[in-house]
C-alpha cells in the first residue's frame, strides 16, 4: 500500500527491525502493508513510525514496532492458522496477523477500543479478523483450539485457560511479570501433551486485567 507514510514505514523496517537482526520476510512484508498511522490517534500521528510504543487512549498503548515484529515472527505463521489475540487495543497487531494467518479472533476488554478497532479493520478489509468484547484472560473458548495465541498485555503468570486452548504443536507468546516492573516475553510450546517455555526478551506492557490478570 502506498500512502504518504510509505517511506517512513520502509525506514522503520530497516532501522528498527532489520537492524536489530530480525529478517523474517513474511512478517516484514505484512508490516510494510499495514498503515500503522491509521491506528494511532491524530495528536500522535506524526510519531506513528517512531521506535516507541504510543498512547491510543483509555490508558492503553500500541506496542513498539520491533516488539510487534518479534512477537509475530515467533508465531511462525504460514497462512492457514487459527490465531487468538488477547488485547486488541488499536487493532494494529490484529491487522498484521490478518496478512499472515487464516482466521484471527481478537478479544478486548474495553468496548470503546473494540468498536474503534472493528471499524478500522473493516475499512482495511481485514475480513478474517473477528473482534470480540470480553475478558481475554479466559481466552475465547468458542473458537478454540488455536494454533497460536498472542497476548499483548502483561500477565502475572501463565493463564491456564490459554494453555488449555492451544492446539497440539500450538504456541503462545506472552509477557509474564518478572517482579521488577518489567516482564519476560515468553514463548510456550505445546507438543504431545507437554509444554516447554523459552524467554525471548525483557519487555514493558500495560497490565492484563480480568480473572487471570493483575488483581487490583
Ligand atoms: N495489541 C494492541 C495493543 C494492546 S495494549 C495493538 O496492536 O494496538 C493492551 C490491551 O489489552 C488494551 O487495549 C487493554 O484494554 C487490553 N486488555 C487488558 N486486559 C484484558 C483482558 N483481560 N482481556 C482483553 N483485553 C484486555
Amino acid at each position: 500500500m502506498t500512502d504518504r507514510y510509505w517511506a517512513e514505514r520502509r525506514r522503520m523496517i530497516e532501522d528498527q527491525i532489520r537492524r536489530r537482526g530480525l529478517d523474517d520476510a513474511r512478517v516484514l512484508g505484512a508490516i510494510s502493508e499495514v498503515p500503522r498511522h491509521l491506528f494511532v490517534p491524530q495528536p500522535a500521528r506524526d510519531a506513528s513510525y517512531d521506535d516507541t510504543p504510543l498512547a491510543i487512549g483509555q490508558g492503553q498503548t500500541i506496542s513498539q514496532p520491533y516488539i510487534v515484529a518479534l512477537m509475530t515472527s515467533t508465531l511462525e505463521l504460514r497462512g492457514a492458522e487459527r490465531v487468538l489475540e488477547v488485547g486488541t487495543g488499536s487493532g494494529y497487531q490484529a491487522a498484521i496477523l490478518s496478512h499472515l494467518a487464516g482466521e484471527i479472533h481478537t478479544v478486548e476488554l474495553v468496548p470503546e477500543l473494540a468498536a474503534r478497532a472493528r471499524r478500522l479493520l473493516a475499512h482495511l478489509k481485514c475480513d478474517n479478523v473477528v473482534v470480540h468484547v470480553g475478558d481475554g484472560s479466559l481466552g475465547w473458548p468458542e473458537a478454540a483450539p488455536y494454533d497460536s495465541i498472542i497476548v499483548t498485555a502483561a500477565a502475572p503468570a501463565l493463564p491456564a485457560p490459554l494453555i488449555e486452548q492451544l492446539a497440539d504443536h500450538g504456541r503462545l507468546v506472552i509477557p509474564v511479570a518478572s517482579g521488577n516492573g518489567y516482564q519476560l516475553l515468553t514463548v510456550v510450546r505445546f507438543e504431545g501433551g507437554r509444554i516447554s517455555e523459552q524467554v525471548l526478551a525483557s519487555v514493558a506492557f500495560v497490565p492484563l486485567r480480568g480473572k487471570f490478570g493483575v488483581r487490583r
